[in-house]
């Protein structure tokens, strides 16, 4: 059976690179015209479908890209979460500066974890 990434390499080298990439460019302005909707209807099951369809549009071509640039997921995931960090520390770091007004970072965290770290 043919798995999804040999799709993927198939439908590369059959479009080329940067057919692949153009399609990614166009599925990222859709998806953003589906999230403007969003600010205009609301969150709507019409318009969460919508946005489900062009989340995987994204998704399907970034594989290419991922392909054309030799990334492995895993390397995504290592730089995803240490941009998450780094959004954590700045929360932290804004809330450390606004203390008394705002509930902290790990007041958040723990209270959600059901009172636990
Ligand atoms: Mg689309």
């Amino acid at each position: 059976m043919i798995t999804n990434i040999e799709k993927h390499k198939y439908a590369l080298k059959w479009y080329g690179n940067d057919a692949q990439m153009l399609m990614l460019v166009e599925e990222m302005a859709e998806l953003t015209k589906e999230i403007m909707k969003t600010f205009r209807k609301g969150i709507t099951p019409e318009v969460v479908q919508k946005l489900r369809e062009e989340m995987a549009d994204v998704q399907n071509c970034l594989i290419p890209l991922m392909i054309i640039t030799e990334t492995a997921p895993t390397d995504i995931e290592a730089i995803m979460q240490e941009k998450m960090l780094r959004t954590m520390e700045r929360i932290a770091e804004d809330q450390a500066k606004n203390k008394g007004n705002v509930e902290t970072l790990l007041q958040t965290i723990i209270k959600k974890q059901g009172g636990k770290l």
